[in-house]
């Protein structure tokens, strides 16, 4: 089956009990056993849920994994992985990794002495540099948020495998659509479902997929002990989401492109980050590993503006955090995602107090262009 076919019948296609052609919302948490250890398969929701199973079936074979794995939100998908590893094990980074995930492993796995080190991801010959005995994985994203940067995702799961380290790839920002990491070499993907995957700023959710048998046995053991699982009404929205990725999607990047396309021209604008921008520094790996550059834009503009002018001037776009929804979502890094981040620090990652994040939704790209040109005309000082 081709993947827009998948999106609507893959995993578990409808009901098996009554054709319903949208799956139930097994609002259950238990199961009626018929004897001491007869049972329908089914014996508890936090261990399995037919729900939460056909959502789970569905993202393995989105994503040409062994097996899929729903949690009550990206963060809980990525602790879950996170507890793969024991005391003095060592992870690698991205350098501009999300910073939540940041986050976790510095104020929370630290506790636990479970280390990190960020790396250069462009960097064979740092990566190589630190990689010790006590380095199990090497976790990235590509694009990078909000900085865009593009890592090969291939070149690093082979230095991953030539020292029998597990490669860990959030493909949050591209989605199966665009990108299928586990074909490139990966072993675990995880998602942000709350943004692409939903699509509709409508739920918070986390999804995991394993390529092989033990990896699928360990993190089920995970998920059934700790319990951060999905609960059946969030995983049938997400089914439901998930129906019209490809279609979403091709409407987001058709808008990305036409408003890079206008940014270019506008001689407000300073810089702007873009994977689909021939003068990307990561244009061909990401051209040669993907079907497109995604639908997060961020640009600075010129010294003169104001940016929280430009925000408050905008009137389709919303000002908040997220991105991957239908609606364009425009964010501040410097002050909301990275503001944690000391200035120094984010200068160094390009994150400047003038630049603007756009995740560009799906409304006419005209309007859009509008709304910018105008918030950028107001912005001025
Ligand atoms: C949002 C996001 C997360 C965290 O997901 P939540 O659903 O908010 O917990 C992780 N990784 C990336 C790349 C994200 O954008």
């Amino acid at each position: 089956m081709e993947f827009e076919t998948l999106l609507l019948h893959g995993g578990i296609d409808g009901d098996k009990h009554t054709g319903a052609v949208s799956v139930p919302i097994y609002q259950t948490s238990t199961y009626k056993q018929t004897g001491l250890g007869e049972n329908s398969g089914y014996e508890y929701s936090r261990t399995e849920n037919p729900t939460r199973e056909a959502l789970e079936k569905l993202i393995a074979d989105l994503e040409k994994g062994t097996a899929g794995f729903a949690f009550a939100s990206g963060m809980a998908a990525i602790t879950a992985v996170l507890m793969l590893f024991k005391s003095n094990d060592k992870i690698l980074i991205s350098n501009n990794i999300y910073g939540g995930t940041y986050r976790v492993l510095d104020k929370i796995f630290n506790n636990y002495n479970l280390k990190y080190e960020s790396i250069d991801t462009n960097s064979e010959e740092e990566i190589e540099r630190k990689i010790d005995e006590n380095v199990k994985a090497l976790f990235i994203e590509t694009p990078t948020n909000p900085m865009l940067g593009i890592a090969d995702i291939n070149k690093i799961s082979n230095i991953a495998k030539k020292h029998g380290l597990l490669t860990i790839v959030d493909n949050t920002f591209m989605t199966p659509y665009l990108q299928n990491p586990i074909d490139l070499g990966a072993d675990i993907v995880i998602h942000s479902a709350t943004k692409y995957l939903g699509g509709h700023s409508d739920l918070l959710a986390g999804l995991v997929v394993v390529n092989s048998k033990e990896l699928a046995d360990k993190i089920y053991f995970i998920q059934k002990s700790t319990g951060g699982i999905l609960n059946p009404s969030d995983c049938w929205l997400l089914i439901r989401g998930i129906k019209t990725l490809s279609v979403r999607m091709d409407r987001h990047l058709e808008n990305a492109e036409y408003i890079v396309n206008a940014l270019s021209k506008n001689e407000s604008v300073n810089k702007i980050y873009y994977p689909g921008l021939s003068s990307h520094p990561g244009f061909l790996i990401n051209k040669k590993q993907s079907r497109g550059a995604g639908a997060v834009i961020s640009f600075s503009l010129n010294e003169g503006y104001n940016v929280n002018l430009f925000f408050k001037a905008l009137k389709v776009i919303i000002l908040g955090e997220s991105l991957g929804g239908v609606e364009s979502i425009a964010t501040h890094p410097a002050t909301m995602s990275h503001g944690s981040v000391p200035y120094e620090l984010r200068q160094k990652m390009g994150i400047v107090d003038n630049l603007i994040r756009l995740s560009v939704g799906i409304e006419n790209k005209k309007d859009l262009v509008e709304d910018i040109e105008n918030a950028i005309n107001l912005s001025k000082i």
